[in-house]
């Protein structure tokens, strides 16, 4: 059981890269609880395999922005593309200093690889496993901070509002005790949606907790059909996570095959294009997944730039070097969420939203590979900042929570699932 403070100064809950990235830029003398319903490794953030972009200089601006603005069919919010590139070289030079290691040529210069969709080569990358790169770095120093304190196994179940102002929220402690916990500010960072569906790359304890909250208190929410599936997952009979075979095996020249060994589609065509591609020729051959022949990349490249990919295959019985292995779509990523402006504000006062669960209008109606990391930074440093501006201007009530309707966890965790199941069904609906 945990004694929480009756007070802080900031509440997040959600210990991904957003959460993170958020405690790591409020000021030392701002005091920040940060909840995980997990344990504090448990976060897509480290799942992230392969890497996360940068503007490698003015003359790739408008080519960023156009790769992104195609991918998601341009209905993304320009002022939010221009905003996340703008601030990606500022965002890298952060992390380099806080000791990530991004992979560089023998001349100690950056490498950068390229994934579907983008027009030239502008992601950084650490092996096949940045995400734990990134995380691990940034947790690691947000525990040496003595202001923040991560509490694990603690869950956010509920907002504290009311008028339309948040005040902290409702906690189930790691023995499933309930508390009623204040903050000036609150950052909900509690990543995608992937513990709703069947097959998803994601933790299964992903389920779109903070959009129901926000949909029961009307928080304004946006495009919550939005769903992004993954073209290659590894195939697999068995349930659970499925496990990623990242873009960037097929930016590096591996190629799709349907049953009788043939190329059906252009692998580097952004996600939505390549799964309805692979979709259709299941459909075509009859079968449960297809082909990805990794043989081209070459041996040497897949060990070294790809190794976790490459245990994965052979844990599950292929040989990648040897022979193409079968892939499936599954669900991936989740590009609707809470609405929010540039500063990560949503239409509620003192409440602010980054990472997956929030919906900034940067990925449209389809994100470009590696750019959700970043922008996931990119909105919590903002919302730190605005944060920290405006720290003076404390919370002045502290309305009760009635616990009875939180006692049932399991019923609770149901309910909100199906609020946010008919929301985006019904937004489907009217597209
Ligand atoms: C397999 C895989 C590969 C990927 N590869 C890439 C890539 O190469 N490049 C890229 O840019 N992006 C990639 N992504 C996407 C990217 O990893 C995520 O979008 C990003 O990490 C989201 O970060 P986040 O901080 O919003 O959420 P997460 O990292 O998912 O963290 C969510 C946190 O919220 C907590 N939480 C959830 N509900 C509650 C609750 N009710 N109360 C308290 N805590 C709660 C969780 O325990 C967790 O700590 C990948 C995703 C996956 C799954």
């Amino acid at each position: 059981m945990q004694n929480f403070e009756q007070k802080y100064d900031v509440l997040i809950a959600g210990t991904g890269v957003a959460g993170l990235c958020c405690a790591l830029h409020l000021p030392g003398d701002m005091r920040v609880l940060m909840l995980t319903k997990s344990t504090a490794e448990e976060s897509d953030s480290f799942l992230a395999q392969g890497g996360i972009c940068m503007l490698r200089g003015q003359e790739d601006f408008a080519g960023y922005f156009e790769d992104t603005m195609r991918a998601g069919h341009y209905e993304n919010d320009e002022g939010a593309v221009r905003q996340m590139i703008a601030e990606s070289p500022s965002m890298i030079e952060e992390l380099i200093a806080e000791g990530v290691r991004f992979a560089r040529d023998e001349k100690g210069s950056l490498r950068f690889t390229r994934e579907g969709g983008h027009s030239r080569p502008r992601i950084l990358f650490h092996d096949d496993v940045t995400g734990k790169e990134i995380t691990s770095t940034l947790l690691a120093k947000v525990r040496t901070l003595p202001n923040v304190r991560i509490a694990e196994n603690c869950t956010l179940v509920d907002l504290l509002c009311e008028e339309n102002e948040c005040f902290g929220g409702v906690v189930r402690d790691d023995a499933g005790c309930l508390h009623a916990v204040y903050a000036d500010f609150t950052l909900l960072a509690t990543g995608g949606v992937g513990g709703l569906f069947r097959n998803s790359t994601n933790y299964p304890h992903l389920t779109g907790d903070a959009l129901a909250m926000a949909l029961r208190h009307g928080v304004a929410v946006e495009h919550l059909d939005y769903v992004q599936i993954h073209p290659t997952t590894l195939y697999s009979a068995r349930k659970g996570r499925r496990f990623l075979v990242s873009e960037s095996v097929r930016g590096e020249g591996a190629v799709l095959l349907d049953k009788r060994g043939n190329r059906f589609c252009n692998e580097l065509m952004p996600r939505d294009i390549v799964t309805g591609d692979i979709r259709v020729q299941m459909q075509k051959d009859g079968t449960d997944h297809v082909w990805l022949d990794m043989r081209p990349v070459g041996e040497k490249t897949l060990r070294e730039h790809f190794p976790t990919i490459c245990a994965q295959c052979i844990e599950e019985g292929y040989d990648p070097f040897g022979a193409p292995i079968p892939v499936v779509p599954a669900q991936h990523y989740f590009m609707g969420g809470i609405k929010v402006d540039l500063d990560a504000k949503t239409s509620m006062s003192r409440l602010f939203a980054a990472g997956e669960t929030a919906c900034n209008g940067v990925h449209g109606k389809n994100r470009l590979a590696s750019n959700s990391l970043l922008e996931s930074l990119v909105w919590a440093r903002r919302a730190a900042a605005v944060m920290t501006k405006n720290r003076e201007n404390g919370i002045r009530r502290r309305p009760s929570a009635d616990f009875s309707r939180y006692e049932d966890g399991e019923m609770l965790q149901k309910e909100y699932a199906k609020l946010v199941r008919e929301e985006a069904e019904r937004e489907a609906y009217h597209d």
